[in-house]
């Protein structure tokens, strides 16, 4: 064993796991551990698994077994930790199975298997804990669980209902990663637009003031707070309910980002209702018109999932044609895959895989065109960017950068040339003028 412990971290899944990770090595890191950068160098390997689809539990239960291999001592925790009888039939020789956000157990799994270092009081850590993202931007977890059952998902099963974070909480862990350097910071949960519902949206004290535990005041302060120190606010994870048009004006005023990352999963009432989805009664299309009417501006991403089982070609064309009509911005769309446990795999009428995968094509085809010609309508347009990687290597720098369309890892980038671009830096803002676009992405020079 090294004379300072050392503890392995593999982070597989979601930004919401990614938060978990960030709390688990915050608090080994707290403790005098030191986080080991590959298998060999560690102790003890700890792998914060995903076991949100069969794909991502294949990838979970094949990353288990390259660190057993690789290193021997293995502590399990994440979602697929809710299922320690799966983990266990494959890997009988791992330590210790925690579910997710069991940050304590899994600390507890560590301390039993390699001694603490030292007094976790007299470590410094820094203010804003251990970050696996970049430095310039963070997700911000507001709640856990959920209260919807949707019938593809396992999620409410393995994380529970719904359970909101103290809005004091969320806040002070926004001024913390924004007095930090964090230059964007993005809210995450299983349904941002239900915030509060369990805790009855109660009020809570924060310096002089009482602030509801709600979605719009959560957005309002959160947003006042990014505002003043010249940072951004996006959410993600919004359902389109009648309340979350309240949150218009404050991106029309600057303070929250014009961008909604709502999963609509599909547009067919029928397939909508057949998923058991959160507002698949709305009237989604006119909602989506309504908002674009106040700030035309906004962005929309959001996912989508074709085969589900019983989707007709019919129910297939209303998906285009909604799809056609809403002109989403930025759509990421999954074919339909049966989960353990969840209760969809019991409908009938299951699409068959090349047909999956023909409707998949054909989705993309169509969000593809949708994508290009909203991006080239901002061809011209002035825009403020921030600056995620800087290549001054080769005879023309080159820097990779977001606009307020673009949630890290999952949309597209604009992409600076031009003069002085090699003094840009990451996790800086740039006022850019943009000059080119493609399906996904933009160029730009600077302004
Ligand atoms: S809203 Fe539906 S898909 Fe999302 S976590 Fe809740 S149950 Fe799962």
């Amino acid at each position: 064993m090294h004379p300072v412990p050392r503890v392995g971290f593999v982070s597989l899944g979601c930004p919401k796991a990614l938060v978990d990770s960030e709390r688990i090595l915050t608090q080994l890191r707290a403790e005098g551990y030191d986080i080991a950068p590959t298998y060999q160098d560690a102790d003890l390997v700890v792998v914060n698994t995903c076991g949100f689809i069969d794909d991502a539990i294949d990838e979970s239960l094949e990353t288990i077994g390259e660190a057993l291999r690789e290193n021997g001592k293995v502590i399990v925790t994440g979602c697929l930790g809710a299922q320690p009888e799966r983990i266990r039939a494959r890997h009988p020789h791992v330590l210790g199975i925690t579910g997710p956000h069991a940050y304590e157990d899994v600390l507890r799994n560590v301390h039993e298997h390699l001694p603490r270092p030292h007094d976790p009081f007299a470590d410094l850590v820094p203010a804003q804990g251990v970050k696996l993202t970049p430095r310039h931007y963070a997700y911000l977890k507001i709640s856990e669980g959920c209260n919807h059952r949707c019938s593809f998902c396992i999620i409410p099963s393995m994380r529970g209902d719904l359970v909101s974070r103290p809005i004091p909480l969320v806040l002070n862990e926004g001024i913390r990663l924004l007095n930090a350097g964090v230059r964007e910071l993005l809210v995450i949960s299983q349904d941002t637009s239900a915030y509060g519902a369990d805790l009855k949206y109660r009020a809570e004290q924060w310096g002089s003031r009482q602030i509801r535990t709600k979605f719009i005041d959560l957005a309002r302060e959160l947003g006042a707070l990014a505002a003043e120190r010249g940072a951004w606010l996006r959410l993600h994870y919004v359902y389109p309910y009648p309340h979350v048009d309240e949150v218009l004006p404050l991106m029309a005023a600057g303070q929250v980002l014009p961008y909604l990352d709502i999963p609509f999963q599909h547009g067919s009432p029928r397939i909508l209702k057949l998923m058991k989805r959160p507002a698949h009664a709305e009237n989604t299309l006119a909602r989506i018109k309504s908002w674009r009417k106040l700030l035309p501006s906004l962005a929309i991403r959001s996912t989508f999932i074709v085969g589900f089982p019983g989707e007709t070609e019919a129910d297939f064309q209303l998906l285009l044609d909604w799809l056609a009509e809403a002109e989403l911005d930025r759509v990421g769309c999954f074919k339909y895959s049966p989960v353990a446990g969840a209760s969809a795999n019991a409908l009938p009428d299951a699409v068959p895989d090349e047909l999956k995968a023909e409707r998949l094509a054909r989705f993309m085809e169509a969000a593809a065109g949708i994508s290009t010609t909203r991006l080239a309508t901002r061809v011209g347009a002035s825009e403020r960017v921030l600056v995620d990687a800087v290549d001054a290597s080769g005879k023309a720098a080159v820097a990779l950068a977001r606009s307020f369309a673009d949630a890290p890892e999952i949309d597209g980038s604009v992409r600076i040339r031009g003069a002085g671009v090699a003094r840009l830096a990451v996790g800086e803002f740039a006022d850019v003028k943009i000059t080119a676009a493609d399906t996904y992405d933009l160029g730009a020079r600077l302004a």
